[in-house]
């Protein structure tokens, strides 16, 4: 069957466009995986530098293919968003996550804020008030502990809609962060306006913050402009005691990265709570 399998990609891709057979096949992959359940949510911390302790958590979807393995986001969320299927999936995260946040501060952990990434589909779908608020609900979390995880080309393809959208979920309680800060383009003016919360600055500028002034300039100059539009300031992707150092001289709020864990299934997403959680 295997080979049969071989033989009829072979000839679809001979014939098709090879990208098209790969996204009706992976579409196909996708919605089974929904159905099975193969989908899996890591946690990656934030820890506040100023005591190193973890104040939050970023959910980060996994597909545990079973004959692939771990398939990485990079490689199916661009064809769930194509799809649209990205709109289940990120229901199913937002659920998952706001579940374990909820059995975390249950289980008398201090409470943790939970961010969760929107893609474009799911933030101009006309229902995400509706889904995020009923998850909330049906979940028992407090909305003070959720944050959404938007990048700037999201809130500037619609800059009016988004502002709205944006306030309602603010009303609400639920917090607000920029992420990939400084890749996309974005206008100073309006980042006025976006009632956000928080800025995460791309780990393409903090990876070699300590050897290249462009980077360290660039990081820097996020840093003063969060502090004195008052939003918060998180640090993707540190790896290092160097970076960390830095970005604290520089008075950064908080850090994400391999320093302190990569992204980890929950229950060792629960270790580090104990051994870097805040009580
Ligand atoms: P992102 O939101 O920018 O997430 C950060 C990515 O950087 C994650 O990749 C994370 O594993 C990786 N990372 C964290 N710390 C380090 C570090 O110190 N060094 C390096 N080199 N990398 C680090 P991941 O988990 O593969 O996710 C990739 C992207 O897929 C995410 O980028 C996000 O845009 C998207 N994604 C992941 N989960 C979801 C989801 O549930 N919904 C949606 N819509 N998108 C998601
Ligand atoms: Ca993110
Ligand atoms: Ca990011
Ligand atoms: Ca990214």
């Amino acid at each position: 069957a295997r080979e049969e399998g071989g033989r009829t990609l072979h000839y679809f891709s001979a014939s098709m466009n090879s990208r098209a057979f790969q996204k009706v096949s992976m579409e196909k992959a996708l919605e089974k995986a929904l159905a099975d359940q193969q989908f899996e949510v890591f946690y990656q911390p934030k820890v506040q530098i100023a005591d190193e302790r973890i104040v939050g958590m970023e959910a980060l979807v996994r597909w545990r293919h079973p004959e692939m393995g771990l398939v990485s986001p990079a490689q199916f969320i661009p064809v769930a968003e194509e799809t649209g299927l990205i709109v289940d999936i990120g229901r199913w995260v937002l659920e998952q996550s706001c579940r374990d946040t909820v059995q975390w501060q249950k289980d008398g952990f201090d409470p943790i804020v939970m961010a969760v990434n929107l893609s474009p589909r799911q933030f101009r779908d006309p229902k995400l008030l509706e889904d995020v608020l009923a998850t909330l609900e049906a979940t028992g979390l407090d909305p003070q502990y959720l944050e959404l995880e938007l990048t700037e080309s999201m809130l500037m393809e619609n800059a009016e809609e988004a502002v709205k959208m944006l306030r309602k979920l603010k009303d609400r309680g639920i917090h607000i962060s920029i992420d990939d800060f400084g890749t996309g383009y974005s206008s100073l003016s309006y980042l006025k306006r976006f009632p956000i919360d928080a800025l995460k600055i791309d780990r393409s500028f903090i990876n070699e913050v300590n050897t290249n002034p462009d980077d360290a300039s660039i990081a820097t100059s996020i840093i003063l402009m969060g502090r004195s539009l008052r939003l918060k300031v998180i640090a993707e992707g540190v790896e290092t005691r160097n970076q960390l150092s830095f970005l604290r001289v520089m008075q950064c709020d908080q850090v994400q990265g391999y320093l302190f864990s990569p992204p980890v299934p929950e229950p060792k997403a629960r270790e580090l709570l104990v051994s870097l959680g805040a009580g």
